[in-house]
């Protein structure tokens, strides 16, 4: 199996590590005036690869060692939470008008239904939406949770998958995105989403060719 190929930005945290550490991500993201969370990714892969150690509330420092891990072992160990996006939640009782328009103004393809006590009850995608739109029906008077599809039959994933995991089940189910949630007594909190371009991007920060 071969070993992994670093991209330009990976390269340039190593840099940045091999001379400065331990520094902490904040630190690494300021001298390469991007944010911390857009290096999170690349700092993960570092990590996982064996490239970098990091302590908390120290920073990250060089291991020194030679990275033993080749790309599948770093793939598998890539987690849903270095990969998330922030989830865009509407209310069971909105109508379907204004939730197309919250796609719009977040600029997402799924939305995630809760209810009053912000548990998840459903997932409306483009098509739930578009195919209610094509009725003759006014969209200011239909409510999002005749149309979505609800629990139990949502596929959702926890902030400790695996992007692996992941990928299967955006596959298997042909569906475009996840809830991240967390187990509570009542139901499931929503605090992610992870989507097929999220996957794409996990992909690229595998490559060497990925550009800063
Ligand atoms: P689109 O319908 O725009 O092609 P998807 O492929 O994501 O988008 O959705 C297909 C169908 O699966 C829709 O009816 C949607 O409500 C449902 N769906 C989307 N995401 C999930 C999910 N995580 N769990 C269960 N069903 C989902």
């Amino acid at each position: 199996m071969s070993p992994i190929e670093l991209n330009k930005r990976q390269e340039e945290i190593l840099r940045i590590v091999k001379g400065n550490g331990p520094i902490t991500g904040e630190q690494i993201a300021e001298r390469l005036h991007l944010t911390r969370a857009t290096l999170r990714p690349d700092l993960a892969i570092l990590t996982m690869a064996g490239f970098l150690d990091a302590r908390p509330r120290v920073g990250y420092f060089y291991s020194g060692k030679k990275p033993g891990h080749d790309v599948t072992d770093t793939m598998n160990n890539m987690k849903v939470k270095d990969f998330q996006s922030i989830p865009v939640v509407v209310r069971e009782n909105v109508s379907v008008y204004d939730a197309i328009s919250q796609m719009f103004l977040d600029d997402v393809g799924t939305l995630f239904v809760v209810d009053k006590n912000s548990l998840l009850t459903g997932v409306l995608s483009r098509k739930d939406l578009l195919r209610t739109s094509i009725g003759s029906q006014d969209l200011t008077s239909i409510p999002v949770h005749i149309i979505m599809t609800r629990m139990p039959n949502i596929t959702y994933c926890f902030k400790t998958d695996s992007l692996i995991q992941v990928a299967n089940r955006l596959i298997n189910q042909q569906i475009d995105a996840l809830p991240v949630v967390e187990e509570l007594a009542n139901g499931l909190k929503v605090v992610g989403r992870i989507t097929k371009t999220n996957i794409t991007r996990a992909f690229l920060s595998l490559s060497e060719s990925h550009e800063l």
